[in-house]
């Protein structure tokens, strides 16, 4: 703890308003008593004003209720409560079109204080800027979630979609197709044609993917010319059906001029969710073996399992 005595009153002051991050004396019922600091003018409106005013004065009533509720949680806990929330310009009164043009995150530091204000109970809200460290964490948790040269989502967020759609099957039995496919000969088109054409052959693979399929579909790269494609809420015959017209469109657009020169074609193995199932490594098992069944069978095909 300082020793205040070091300091005048106005050094006290003058101490508080110069805290970067704003700092308000909120009470129970959510009005404003004070409000220190808040100098990073890169970040913060000025916000004088709200001394006198209440939550339900400045901002929207639902969000005047979540600010309320928080500052209840901070005083019960007798401790400090931390929370992240954001604020647009929609959330907060008389803003209109003045207000940032994109939501801002905060981080709020809600300490309760041990003595009345106006009467109530109260606490010190620290309101920290951090939309930064959000958006950076937003665009790193996007990249580790997508292949580099498809776009596609990547081997990790397809198993966080089948991970997820597994658990709506087994609650609710929700029919759910996999597909597992892969490139016919595809260490012969890197021979023939050069890596860099195979790269080609994986991308327009893929383009097919994310335009042949229904937006529900979740197309993926599992890595080297294996795709997987979950199909949530549909059963096996009409997975099938979409299944071939993939595999047509891909062989397709794998004979366009300048893409490769004789072509290539896929095969897929196909299966669905199934109440004996322990988890989705068991249909994508099953789904694997029926692809092996389709290339030794002759490839250009889709198997059902
Ligand atoms: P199959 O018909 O049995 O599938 O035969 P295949 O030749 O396609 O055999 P396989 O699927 O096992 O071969 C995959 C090859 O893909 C092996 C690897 O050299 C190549 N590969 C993996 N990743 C990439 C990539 O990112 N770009 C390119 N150009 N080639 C890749
Ligand atoms: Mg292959």
């Amino acid at each position: 703890m300082a020793d205040l005595s070091l300091f005048s009153n106005e050094q006290i002051a003058a101490l508080l308003s110069a805290l970067p991050d704003p700092a308000f004396i909120l009470t129970r019922s959510g009005r404003y008593a004070a409000i220190f600091g808040g100098t990073d003018s890169r970040y913060y409106h000025d916000g004088s004003g709200l001394v006198g005013k209440s939550l339900t004065d400045v901002l929207q009533p639902q969000k005047a209720t979540w600010f309320q509720a928080q500052i209840a949680v901070a005083l019960a806990a007798q401790g400090l409560h931390v929370v992240e929330y954001t604020l647009a310009a929609d959330d907060v009164k008389g803003v209109g079109d003045d207000g940032p043009a994109e939501p801002i995150w905060f981080e709020g530091r809600v300490q309760p204080l041990g003595y009345p204000v106006l009467g109530e109970d109260a606490v010190l809200w620290v309101a920290s800027n951090i939309t930064a460290s959000k958006k950076l964490e937003a665009l790193l948790r996007m990249q580790s979630e997508t292949d580099a040269l498809t776009g596609l989502p990547n081997r990790r967020k397809l198993i966080g979609g089948l991970t997820e759609h597994f658990e709506l099957f087994v609650r609710y039995r929700t029919p759910t197709s996999v597909l597992i496919f892969d490139i016919d000969y595809f260490k012969g088109i890197n021979d023939e044609y050069g890596h860099m054409a195979g790269d080609k052959a994986i991308m327009v693979t893929a383009e097919v993917c994310r335009h042949a399929l229904r937006a529900a579909d979740f197309p993926a790269r599992l890595g080297g010319d294996e795709f997987v494609v979950l199909m949530p809420h549909t059963g096996i015959e009409p997975a099938l059906a979409i299944a071939e017209r993939l595999r047509i469109k891909i062989a397709e657009a794998l004979r366009e001029p300048g893409t490769l020169g004789r072509g290539a074609t896929i095969s897929g193995g196909l299966s669905e969710m199934s109440a004996g199932d322990a988890s989705y490594e068991d249909v994508l098992k099953r789904a694997d073996d029926a692809l092996y069944r389709a290339k030794r069978d002759g490839r250009n095909r889709i198997v059902r399992h």
